[in-house]
């Protein structure tokens, strides 16, 4: 099988912005037609917080669904993040990735290294806060979290900044736009390899 997409892995603490630095870069790349770049949806056995749509952000499944899945082998990766499954369906990535179309996961740090393990050429980028007070003040800011699930998540945030120097790219969050100009130049530019590639 020919692989003709990318795989761009993007992970850091909860409350970093990962989430708005992917989807302008998305925005920012639609309507080029030069490059195609899709978001994988996982799965999940976390409740959706409000706003959050089923199929959009992340498919919504009880454990048994999830257990199910691992067993068949349908999950790239899978990770247990703060008491709940999240998990990357195997099949949309390659469907996509056969297709050319590049694949971006935003997934935690153990699951970026099982994809690193599974998948060598996937390219890994990691976004970094500029403090961990901002980080705190940020996770608290977005008013999703209850107090002791922001206790835990900056818990792992300290545990996952120390894994940052095994990503192939490390982005500041100070400014939203100087990470998300960073994280488009990521694509653009892998995306132009494949292409000397295959012209080759
Ligand atoms: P949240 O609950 O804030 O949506 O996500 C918690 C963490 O789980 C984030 O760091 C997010 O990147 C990560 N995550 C989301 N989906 C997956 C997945 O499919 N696999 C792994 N390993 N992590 C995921």
């Amino acid at each position: 099988m020919e692989q003709t997409g990318a795989l761009f892995v993007v992970s850091g603490p909860s409350g970093v912005g990962k989430g708005t630095i992917i989807k302008n870069a998305l925005e920012r790349l639609s309507g080029r037609d030069d490059i195609q770049v899709a978001l994988s949806v996982s799965v999940t056995t976390r409740a959706p917080r409000p706003g959050e749509i089923d199929g959009v952000h992340y498919h919504f499944i009880s454990r048994e669904q999830f257990f199910e899945l691992l067993e068949k082998g349908e999950l790239l990766e899978y990770t247990k993040y703060a008491g709940n499954y999240y998990g990357t369906p195997v099949k949309e990535v390659e469907d996509r990735v056969r297709r050319g179309v590049h694949v971006l996961l935003d997934i935690e740090t153990a699951g970026a290294m099982e994809v690193k393990k599974n998948w060598p050429q996937a390219v890994l980028c990691f976004i970094l806060p500029p403090s961990m007070e901002e980080l705190e003040r940020r996770l608290r800011a977005r008013g999703t979290e209850t107090e002791e699930s922001i206790a835990r998540r900056l818990e792992i945030a300290e545990n996952e900044r120390a894994k940052a120097h095994l990503y192939d790219y490390q982005i500041l969050n100070d400014t939203l736009e100087e990470a998300v100009d960073q994280l488009v130049n990521v694509l653009l530019s892998w995306n132009q390899k494949k292409g000397k590639r295959e012209a080759n």
